[in-house]
């Protein structure tokens, strides 16, 4: 037990320079003046170079060596162990050098792309995104897993998917889901005035703190900050931070925003204690991730009846844009089914065809058939084949989020399979409480403490695969996202 004490303390010491990494990131993202940003990229790739080192070292390997067919750990610590072999596996296979290298690269590319897209200049971020790609190539070649490049990029996101696996997924997605986004463009919507007009910065700021506290987020262990991109960070389930961003005329973009953070927050604050500082003290994948924002954000916050209690609260900060709004139409609008150029403002209905326009994308940039400077106007090409509508420039279309400045290939998938697992999910809760009642009765608590008790606290040491079939009985079935959406959106547009 020696080395596993030994381990213990290792893995302490990582952890340690990873809060700094990651306190360093979230001040960069929200604190910083923008002129002292690109200081500190120095930094970051000495921190990243240090946590490297730490963990790839004979030493290391010894102990993983020799406690892999060691019977007598526990579960938690057989689950770490497995966890930290993966990691070991990857990065051994990637330089020290070159780690840190990507780590500085990363961080001057954040800037260059917050440039580019203030300008709509994609040139002044192009560099950047070719060496990131070079490196990711690269990465490909050294960490190397079977079948298509793409499956290395993957990993990072939801082990042992695929491209195989998507390429069914969605497949099935426009097969089922195409015919109703035609049918509900053909239908059209309603206009609603009051979307657009011009709703008071603070009180959005207001609303957003009270609509998360509302979900159920803990601001004794969270922060609600702001930034040009929302995002989630987590340092330990005692200390989650979350960003929204306010627009004077899109109001719902902050709301929606807001409750997508809130639910990845939440996630974080369920972790067990027990957990928390072990490197299973996060979320099982970035799939599992996405699945719970996306289930708060569109499941719950997105469900008429989660506003019954609170509607009048909205109204009344909102007085005079909303006061002859009614709920029906608030509903309406906030359902509304319409092709449109920006992913995280996309209804549910259209949200997956931004996903799937993303990774055909990737795929064919990793595997070699089009180039970096051919990646805008592919984008638009895909844009207008799915969504019958072109981007006005580069800001509303290639350089609209944040993922690709990071290097981060192989993400986006996880929303659309995050998307599609927290139906599922929503299924299996629904044999144990009715979440229509509970939104009615205002009772998220309730709706809290299942996902808690039968997911967040476990963090890493369930894979989305066990989750999914205990919960729902059954492994993944994309049936139950398009069903939700189907039921959904037909009654909406009858
Ligand atoms: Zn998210």
């Amino acid at each position: 037990m020696e080395k596993l004490l030994k381990l213990k303390n290792i893995l302490e010491e990582v952890r340690m320079i990873n809060i700094s990494i990651g306190q360093l990131s979230w001040d960069q993202s929200t604190e910083q003046p923008k002129l002292a940003r690109g200081e500190y990229s120095n930094v970051l790739a000495y921190l990243y170079g240090k946590s490297h080192s730490l963990i790839i070292n004979d030493e290391v390997r010894d102990i993983i060596n020799s406690l892999k067919d060691d019977d007598s750990l526990n579960n938690i610590d057989r689950a770490i162990l497995n966890e930290l072999k993966d990691d070991f596996e990857k990065k051994e296979k990637i330089p020290k050098e070159q780690y840190e290298e990507y780590a500085r690269l990363q961080s001057l590319s954040t800037l260059a792309w917050e440039e580019a897209k203030e300008k709509d200049d994609f040139e002044i971020f192009k560099p950047f995104l070719e060496k990131i790609v070079d490196y990711d190539k690269k990465f490909i070649e050294l960490i190397g897993i079977n079948g298509h490049p793409y499956n290395t990029l993957l990993r990072d996101y939801e082990k042992g998917l695929n491209v195989d696996d998507l390429d069914k997924f969605f497949h099935t997605l426009k097969e089922e889901l195409m015919p109703l986004v035609l049918k509900a463009s053909s239908v059209g919507n309603p206009v609603f005035d009051f979307e657009h007009k011009a709703y008071d910065i603070d009180k959005q700021r207001k609303f957003s703190r009270f609509l998360s506290e509302y979900l159920g987020l803990d601001f004794q262990k969270a922060v609600l900050k702001e930034s040009a991109h929302p995002f989630t960070d987590a340092f330990s389930n005692k200390d989650t931070r979350i960003t929204s961003h306010y627009h004077l005329n899109k109001f719902l973009s902050s709301i929606f925003s807001t409750a997508h953070e809130t639910g990845h927050a939440l996630y974080e604050q369920g972790i067990d204690d027990e957990i928390a500082h072990t490197i299973l003290g996060s979320g099982s994948s970035m799939a599992m991730h996405e699945s719970q924002s996306r289930l708060y954000e569109n499941i719950i916050v997105r469900n008429k009846n989660f506003w019954v209690p609170i509607y009048d609260k909205l109204q009344a900060i909102y007085y005079d844009n909303l006061k002859d709004v009614s709920l029906d139409d608030f509903y309406r609008c906030i359902n509304k089914s319409q092709p449109s150029l920006i992913r995280i403002e996309a209804d549910e209905l259209t949200y997956p065809f931004h996903i799937i326009i993303r990774y055909e994308i990737e795929k064919l940039l990793f595997e070699d058939k089009v180039k970096v400077s051919d990646l805008p106007e592919i984008w638009n090409e895909k844009v207008y084949e799915y969504l019958g509508i072109k981007p006005t420039g580069f800001s509303d279309g290639i350089l609209q989020d944040i993922h690709y400045s990071k290097g981060n290939f192989g993400y986006f998938p996880s929303y659309a399979l995050g998307s599609a697992y927290a139906s599922q999910f929503a299924y299996g809760m629904s044999k144990t409480l009715n979440l229509d009642e509970c939104l009615l009765q205002g009772n998220l608590l309730k709706i809290n403490e299942y996902l808690r008790r039968n997911m967040h606290k476990y963090g890493k040491l369930k894979t989305s695969k066990e989750l999914l079939l205990e919960i729902s009985g059954e492994e993944f079935n994309p049936k139950y996202y398009t069903e939700y959406l189907k039921d959904k959106f037909s009654s909406i547009y009858k």
